[in-house]
């Protein structure tokens, strides 16, 4: 839109909103508001109705049977209340779900407007809408699910289905994104990547057995898991172009699922050369910002020995860390020893906690559980802080985000010795080069 007309609806919306101001609003707000949803593809009509009715106004634009301010999903944040949208089922499936040992009916899916896709669970037994349908939905709620925002539709919601032309087609052509750009919400995405691992299951929908398709995915920025719910006929080592995908996250890991509305096309191998799909090295606020990533790499340094490392006790059954002898799901059990160290890890930018299983603890402490397992506590903290504390550690693993942070599991860790006159002639050889 070119900067006049943009002006002129500017004047528009402060012309309406007159003398009901309470605030003094800026021209510059509204113009960066109204620009979003002309970015988004709003059109302009309603999006100015909304930026009226946000700031207070009567709305004098149109005779909109919609009583309250319309939100664009990539705006919601958890834990809202009466959240309004006007939005398009991407998908819907019934799911059987046990409450108080009774079996119960609820739905879940995808919703997306201009802005993005936001999941959904709807918590009734009956639910008339269907893939396609453009609905508009009052009384909604939000709230934060394994690290994304996912919305609600309770007892008070209500749902009316409406003209598809309200949002068409158009406003959800997909858009072009590497691998580490993909998060929940995003909308439709058009992805190429090569396929690194690939996992084949049945499952039932709608009483129908249905091939499923997963796996690992890559580009040169990283890895994703997806879903395909389509045979696609693909294989391993595939360099794909998938265009209308959505995402999903778990724990800050990106998802893409995609099935037989998408386009699925082999391209050319040497696209995605094999030799570019490093592992990804991250510095640590990247990794905080995004939650959590698939196979990254991290270097800093060794902040803190957390509490819960050391000689401890597991579940037989589960492999979870028991707590006085007892675990959260199997009650009193006989517990067998395992070494784990928790780690806080800087790196100058954030930090990160990790989890380090007995091989590597082993090979980072240069020394055998059957030796600590000899040892009283105050002897092995004291041996762990000395071999550990204010070191440099190269680690490598998944990264999952939750509510208290990130966490990378390790896969592999290594003491990354840095030897500081080294790292000093080096320097002092560059600089001269310079020179
Ligand atoms: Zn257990």
């Amino acid at each position: 839109m070119i900067k006049d007309d943009l002006n002129s609806h500017i004047d528009d919306i402060l012309n309406a909103l007159g003398d009901d101001l309470d605030i003094e609003i800026k021209r510059e707000d509204i113009e960066k508001e109204l620009s979003r949803f002309i970015e988004y593809g709003v059109p302009i009509e309603q999006a100015k109705q909304t930026l009226i009715k946000k700031y207070g106004g009567q709305g004098v634009f149109s005779s909109s049977e919609q009583s309250s301010e319309r939100k664009l999903i990539s705006d919601l944040q958890p834990n809202e209340r009466s959240v309004n949208l006007l939005c398009r089922v991407i998908s819907v499936n019934p799911k059987e779900i046990t409450v108080k040992g009774e079996s119960r009916k609820i739905f879940y899916g995808i919703l997306g407007d201009e802005s993005g896709t936001i999941s959904f669970t709807a918590w009734s037994s009956e639910l008339d809408i269907e893939r396609g349908d453009v609905v508009e939905i009052s009384n909604a709620y939000t709230r934060e699910w394994q690290g994304s925002v996912q919305l609600n539709l309770g007892d008070r919601v209500n749902i009316k289905k409406t003209d598809k032309e309200k949002l068409p087609e158009s406003a959800f052509e997909p858009k072009t994104v590497k691998i580490m750009d993909l998060r929940s919400g995003i909308g439709a995405v058009d992805v190429t990547a090569r396929i690194l691992e690939l996992n084949e299951r049945e499952t039932e929908v709608d009483g129908e057995t249905k091939k499923v398709f997963s796996g690992i995915l890559a580009d040169e920025t990283g890895k994703a898991q997806f879903t395909s719910w389509h045979d696609f006929n693909f294989k391993e080592e595939d360099v794909l172009q998938i265009t209308g995908g959505y995402v999903k996250s778990w724990k800050g890991i990106p998802q893409l699922t995609f099935d037989q509305k998408a386009t699925v096309k082999k391209i050319d191998k040497n696209k995605i050369p094999k030799k570019d799909l490093q592992i990804n090295k991250m510095p640590l606020f990247m990794l905080v910002e995004k939650r959590g990533a698939l196979d990254v790499e991290i270097e800093g340094t060794i902040i803190e020995i957390r509490p819960g490392s050391g000689v401890i006790l597991r579940c037989p059954e589960c492999n979870r860390a028991l707590t006085n002898n007892e675990c959260s799901i199997h009650g009193k059990v006989k517990g067998k020893q395992d070494l784990r160290i928790k780690l806080v890890i800087d790196d100058g930018t954030g930090a990160i906690t990790s989890s380090i299983n007995k091989e590597l603890a082993e090979k980072l402490l240069n020394k055998k559980f059957e030796e600590y397992k000899k040892m009283d506590e105050v002897t092995m903290i004291d041996d762990f802080n000395k071999k550990l504390f204010a070191h440099r550690i190269n680690l490598q693993g998944n990264a999952l985000g939750d509510e208290f942070g990130t966490s990378l599991i390790a896969k592999d860790a290594k003491l990354v010795d840095f030897d500081i006159k080294e790292e000093a002639d080096k320097l002092f050889h560059e600089l001269e080069e310079l020179v």
